[in-house]
């Protein structure tokens, strides 16, 4: 870890200063084991200093200095979506939702019953679905189909012609396998509506059939054959976390419209680039969350009638607002301990003051840009009279003119 040059130097010196130290404490009549805790903590003391000299090598010395570049920040959050879209095989389950991958998708209907807990949806019996495709009017194909976890799926033999041959994505559910179904099973049931037909007709006329079929079976409505379309269904996830995060957006957008009048009323201008800057994350961040959201998790899972899992629903939507949430914290804590002028993050921070004597004097932090544009100071608490928080643009030049001693 030590640079070349100096590298016998340090060990030579450090080496003798361990010596020095572990002959002192044996003379002492110290016990061997804590002369060696002892040097053990001499010697981390030795590896930190070693670390010192590795962090002012002028290579890593760039390197942190980068770091605190608003590039590099734009630059992680731009390669984190190059990432996303490789990772997603070119944004698969998003492109799913928007344009779904089936001939003629507006026809396609999800059909089920519901149950006793509202939004709970079930099979259709094997037997009533041989009955709705022998007798229904409204429906040029009806099929069934199921999955399991491991990206296996089984589907009557008239799938092909309802949804089209073995997609590789139905229902945002990666499929990598489709097997024959056993039609005496119970089936989730996928249907094709006949050009010109709504999902309410063939939803009435399939109650009335299923009524038919069993006239001593007692539905109550909740209980009875539901469609529903499959093109609105799959752009539910998209909708919802697409607001949630486009709210994100608009709520960060709107920090920096507030933010802009204020350098107006204050300076006279609008730092332009420092506002950039903030737009640039406020519209990156909430986008690579909606990213992630859709096409690496749950959030998007389907049960097999196409309900929600206890998962997407409940579970994610807190998580989803707690990740936004950490977003705007992020986004105003960051631009906030950056330089005005170059954006560089602000360093060499100053505590003045102390929070017990808040009441006649002011207490708080100072940073400075490493470049000279301003210091910055943060009051400890927010409702400083002495002296409120605030930025203090100094003349750069005239720190650059400087002569500085060698
Ligand atoms: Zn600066």
């Amino acid at each position: 870890m030590v640079p070349g040059e100096a590298r016998s130097g340090w060990r030579k010196a450090w080496v003798s200063d361990l010596r020095h130290y572990a002959g002192l404490l044996r003379r002492g009549g110290l016990k061997r084991r804590y002369v060696r805790a002892r040097i053990w903590h001499h010697f981390t003391g030795a590896m930190r200093d070693a670390g010192r000299l590795f962090c002012e090598r002028p290579a890593i010395r760039q390197a942190r200095l980068a770091l605190r570049t608003p590039q590099f920040c734009l630059g992680t959050v731009a390669v984190g979506l190059l990432g996303i879209v490789a990772g997603s095989g070119g944004l698969t389950v998003t492109r799913a939702m928007l344009a779904p991958p089936y001939a003629d998708a507006k026809r396609l209907v999800l059909i089920s019953e519901g149950g006793e807990v509202p939004g709970a949806r079930h099979t259709i019996p094997a037997a009533l679905l041989e009955y709705w495709k022998a007798h229904n009017n409204t429906m040029s194909g009806l099929a069934g189909y199921r999955w399991d976890a491991h990206g296996t799926g089984w589907s009557t033999a008239e799938f092909g012609g309802v949804v089209g041959a073995a997609p590789r994505i139905f229902l945002l559910h990666r499929i990598r396998e489709w097997k024959p179904a056993d039609a005496r099973q119970d089936l989730a049931v996928v249907g094709r509506l006949k050009p010109g037909v709504t999902a309410a007709t063939a939803q009435n006329e399939l109650r009335d059939l299923a009524a038919q079929y069993n006239p001593y079976r007692r539905l109550s409505a909740a209980d009875q054959a539901q469609v529903m379309p499959l093109v609105g269904r799959t752009r539910k996830p998209f909708w919802a976390y697409g607001v949630v995060c486009s709210s994100t957006m608009l709520l960060l957008l709107a920090a920096a419209c507030i933010g802009m009048r204020t350098d107006r009323r204050r300076i006279g201008r609008i730092r332009g680039r420092y506002w950039a800057y903030f737009c640039a994350k406020s519209v990156l961040l909430p986008l690579t969350l909606a990213l992630v959201i859709w096409e690496f998790s749950r959030a998007t899972s389907f049960t097999l009638n196409g309900g929600a899992t206890f998962v997407a629903e409940p579970i994610f939507v807190w998580l989803v607002i707690l990740a936004c949430g950490a977003i705007v914290w992020w986004c105003l804590a960051d631009q906030w301990r950056r330089c005005r002028a170059c954006l560089r993050t602000l360093q060499y921070p100053v505590r003045i003051g102390s929070l017990g004597a808040v009441l006649f004097d002011h207490a708080g932090m100072e940073l400075m840009c490493c470049q000279g544009h301003g210091s910055l100071y943060l009051p400890a608490v927010s409702s400083d009279y002495v002296q409120g928080g605030g930025w203090t643009a100094l003349d750069a030049t005239d720190i650059d003119s400087e002569i500085v001693p060698r």
